[in-house]
């Protein structure tokens, strides 16, 4: 019997190395990643790009990261 698939244990945003407080890292099952906060934010294309490849599907971008990002975009438009 295959084992479940695990979230990774990175608690390290990519970015900025600040705890991204995501739910299935932090109870080892994906389960629970739907009440995670990230459900309700959404992760646009260009803040993905920030990372290097060998980062992406890594580990979870930390929510100050992704509202940093929003409100830049704001600011730029
Ligand atoms: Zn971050």
């Amino acid at each position: 019997m295959p084992d479940a698939v695990k979230p990774l244990p990175n608690h390290q945003c990519p970015l900025c190395g600040g705890s991204n407080q995501c739910l299935p890292t932090d109870t080892g099952s994906f389960c629970s990643g739907s009440n995670c906060w990230c459900k309700s934010r959404q992760f646009p294309p260009e803040l993905l790009e920030k990372l290097n490849p060998e980062q992406r599907n890594q580990a979870c971008i930390c929510q100050r990261c992704v509202d940093d990002f929003h409100s830049q975009l704001h600011h730029l438009s």
